[in-house]
């Protein structure tokens, strides 16, 4: 199944140490709450770091985590974020395709054949 075409089926809490996400297909994704606000896709974040394509990762509080997280439509997640930032959208796609940490994702991403 291409990563485009899965939704959450489980989306853990904000209490919990990291973004848990159980997907349609059954892979299993975490995200590091400093990671996932240092590649918030919005254009303030992006366009602010045009060269580096996200956040200075140093002006995000280590501490950072959402307060909540809303769900978009039927196609993103919106966390709104301790510090106050609630203007990026995460798309599914993104959040599988591009976010998530696990080996299987990052030894795909890593792989020479990739575009
Ligand atoms: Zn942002
Ligand atoms: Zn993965």
């Amino acid at each position: 199944m291409s990563p485009k075409m899965v939704t959450p089926v489980e989306v853990g809490s904000v209490v919990e140490p990291a973004l848990r996400i159980v997907w349609s297909d059954g892979h299993h994704s975490r995200y590091g709450w400093h990671a996932l606000r240092v590649h918030c896709p919005c254009a303030a974040c992006k366009g602010e770091w045009t060269t580096r394509r996200h956040v200075d990762p140093a002006s995000i509080p280590s501490t950072i985590r959402p307060l909540r997280i809303e769900r978009v439509g039927a196609y993103a997640l919106r966390p709104v974020w301790s510090d106050g930032h609630s203007t990026g959208i995460y798309p599914f796609n993104y959040l599988r395709g591009d976010l998530c940490e696990c080996e299987e994702c990052a030894a795909r991403r890593a792989a020479p054949s990739a575009p």
